[in-house]
């Protein structure tokens, strides 16, 4: 019988790489233990790429700057915040870095897809991932397309995060095959700063991309199926202690995550450069 094929999305497999132990409490834990509560930035996050996409959903001709505020009320995420100053003066950051981006944005053109779900099967996936943007561009032998993703949390991207990005080099791998061009470009759009972080991959450094994908999915699995035959859960997924922990949703189930100082739900907000990457 051939093997099933992992299921999964960037975040899976991203959950399992930063952390076993989180991965279990995330996927396998039925009931799952409580999560913690609510963070600010995500939602600062979640409300920043809704606006967006629904910039994208308005006729060209009302793609206008002043159509910024209400979008961006209509989608406002307020958990996590405070108090409700800095829920305002967030909002109003937010509101900037929106004016600033689509400033650079021509309203006329039409991305191939705006939250787009692409999916991909390998010998071992059944990848499925939705994209924040994907552009079609023209290149020296006809149109070629970019994964687009949005980043509002901290500074600092650069080529090395674009370059070495798995959830990119998958969509990207995806999109090629299901919109039948080429796919090698990918970039990070940070809207705080206005910078964009972009690599143009090869079809080898897809692959590795891919392979590497695999071989955690290969993990997992073995850890599953480790569980599965009565192993211990804990020994099949170990906890792996770090600064991420003060981040995690189930720091206050883990035994080593109980041992960590705890973030405030809006710390991000009030320092950017404190938050850890993945955030949206
Ligand atoms: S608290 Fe730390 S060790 Fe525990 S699950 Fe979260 S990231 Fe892993």
């Amino acid at each position: 019988m051939p093997e099933r094929l992992f299921v999964c999305t960037p975040s899976k497999l991203g959950t399992y790489a930063d952390c076993p132990r989180r991965y279990r409490y995330s996927y396998v834990d039925r009931p799952a233990p409580p999560k913690g509560p609510p963070w600010a930035h995500n939602s600062l996050g979640a409300s920043v790429h809704t606006a967006l996409r629904n910039w994208y959903a308005l006729p060209p001709e009302r793609r206008r700057p002043e159509a910024l505020a209400g979008l961006l009320k209509g989608t406002w995420v307020r958990e996590g915040y405070r108090d409700d100053e800095q829920e305002r003066s967030a909002y109003r950051r937010a509101l900037s870095w929106l004016e600033s981006y689509v400033a650079t944005l021509d309203p006329e053109v039409d991305p191939l897809g705006v939250e787009r779900v692409v999916a991909v099967k390998t010998a071992v996936l059944a990848f499925n991932g939705r994209a924040d943007r994907i552009d079609s561009r023209p290149g020296p032998a006809g149109p070629e397309l970019v994964i687009v993703d949005y980043k509002t949390g901290r500074t600092g991207l650069d080529v090395d995060d674009a370059r070495g990005s798995q959830a990119l080099a998958l969509y990207a791998y995806a999109a090629e095959r299901v919109f039948r061009r080429p796919c090698r470009r990918v970039e990070l759009h940070h809207l705080p700063t206005g910078t964009v972080a972009g690599h143009d991959h090869t079809v080898e450094s897809l692959a590795r991309q891919v392979s590497r994908a695999e071989e955690t999915a290969r993990d997992i699995m073995a850890a599953e199926r480790a569980v599965a035959d009565g192993g211990d859960p804990d020994e099949a997924f170990p906890t792996t202690p770090g600064p991420r922990c003060g981040w995690c949703d189930y720091r206050r189930s883990c035994p080593a995550g109980a041992q960590a100082p705890g973030k405030e739900p809006w710390a991000a907000i009030e320092r950017p450069s404190d938050a850890l990457p993945g955030q949206e």
